[in-house]
């Protein structure tokens, strides 16, 4: 590591993936220096978070909550900030490195504001990419800013991806653990519980990125991710099961070889690979022991019983707003399954109903985005409250 601290944010500090940035940057104390972190409501915890690491500003997201914070953070002199014009202000302080891990299309503005100062970003939040792919990855392009996946997929195909010989990448495929119901009838999955569909069997993350695991939709999301980061189409980007969740993804070389990088699901490994960058820092993750693991699994997704990638695929095959519809129609149907309004199997039903109902543009603003994704948002709404019995 450089002698000087890097000077780090992390937008969206108090969820699973802010949580382990954190946990890495407190073993590594004399190499960071905390600019800003933020979060969405839990004042209690983002103070202290702020107080420990020697933050200068903490940014609540609910613009409520401003007075709370400041008096949370009184006498330390750190600054407080609350609302999305804060949010905003938090992504634009100087520092070299921005973990992006807001959840959801909340996260895009704060992350257009890290890349516009050409900033070191450790994307977390892929969302972003699903709903103004084209826009973050012109923008970045524009501001020579430097964008460092930190999905786990994304990660192991950037680790393994000869970004010099390009046109030698035949394909690149996502691993997908399967989620929770891999095994299950889709019959069975009417009745399944927002407790059930967040308990994934290899990760521990947040709710929502939980539950879009167990439909898949992750997955799908993921497919629009790498399409962006790699400009790949999407008919070269395949979908492979691999409940051990060992290997997190391969590149195909037009030689035959297939690239992969494996690990433990520990997001610490990923976070450290973006967060060390361009140098390899030490992460704690459980090492890999094969010989204890034995075999690892492979199968085809089962587009039956997971409708998810076929909405995806569609989707980015139809181009225009059809990604920002999708993901912003998904935001509101997994919210609406988790407050238990709408079933499981309901939720790929909204998506697919926003997505045939509402026409937007094609977004060539962010302004263009954040319209289609009111649309959408509008639709999935009165979509659900229809299913509700
Ligand atoms: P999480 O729900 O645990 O945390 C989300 C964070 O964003 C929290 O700090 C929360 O306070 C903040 N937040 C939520 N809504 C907000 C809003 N409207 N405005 C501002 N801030 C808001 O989620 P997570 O599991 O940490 O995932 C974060 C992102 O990283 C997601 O896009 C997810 O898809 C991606 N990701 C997560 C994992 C994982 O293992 N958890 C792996 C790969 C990618
Ligand atoms: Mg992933």
């Amino acid at each position: 590591m450089s002698t000087t601290p890097r000077s780090v944010t992390v937008l969206g500090c108090t969820g699973s993936i802010g949580a382990s940035t954190l946990d890495l940057l407190r073993r590594n104390r004399a190499s960071y220096q905390v600019e800003a972190l933020t979060a969405h409501r839990n004042v209690a915890e983002l103070a202290a978070l702020a107080r420990e690491f020697g933050a200068r500003m903490a940014v609540i997201a609910d613009p409520d909550l401003y007075a709370p914070l400041n008096e949370a953070l009184a006498g330390s002199g750190i600054i407080a900030g609350a609302g999305p014009a804060a949010l905003i202000e938090a992504a634009d302080r100087p520092a070299e490195w921005v973990m992006a891990s807001i959840v959801g299309a909340a996260g895009l503005e704060p992350t257009l504001a890290a890349i516009k100062r050409g900033a070191i970003i450790g994307l977390a939040n892929k969302e972003c990419l699903v709903c103004a792919g084209n826009l973050v990855m012109a923008a970045v392009a524009r501001h020579g800013a430097t964008l460092l996946p930190v999905d786990s997929e994304h990660s192991a195909i950037f680790q393994v991806f000869d970004f010099s010989q390009i046109d030698k990448v035949e394909r690149i495929t996502l691993t997908a653990s399967g989620g929770p119901f891999r095994t299950w009838a889709r019959e069975d999955m009417a009745a399944v519980t927002p407790e059930q569909a967040v308990a994934h069997p290899n990760w521990s993350m947040g709710a929502k990125i939980s539950v879009d695991s167990a439909t898949m939709f992750n997955k799908g999301l993921e497919l629009v991710e790498a399409h962006h980061l790699f400009g790949l189409p999407e008919d070269r980007i395949d979908i492979l099961v691999h409940p051990q969740s060992v290997i997190h993804s391969t590149v195909s070389y037009v030689d035959g070889s297939v690239l992969a990088q494996l690990g433990s699901p520990d997001m610490r490994t990923p976070i450290a690979f973006a967060l060390g960058w361009p140098q390899r820092m030490a992460a704690p993750s459980p090492r890999l022991d094969l010989a204890q693991l034995g075999s690892l699994t492979f199968e085809a997704p089962d587009p039956g019983r997971f409708p998810a990638l076929r909405l995806v695929r569609r989707a980015l095959q139809s181009g225009g707003a059809a990604p920002t519809i999708l993901n912003a129609a998904n935001e509101i149907a997994v919210a609406s399954f988790l407050d238990r309004r709408i079933g499981f199997l309901e939720i790929a039903a909204v998506v697919e109903d926003t997505l045939e109902a509402v026409v937007a543009p094609a977004p060539t603003s962010v302004d263009d985005v954040l319209e289609a994704d009111a649309m959408a948002r509008r639709h999935a709404h009165e979509a659900c409250a229809r299913r509700v019995v």
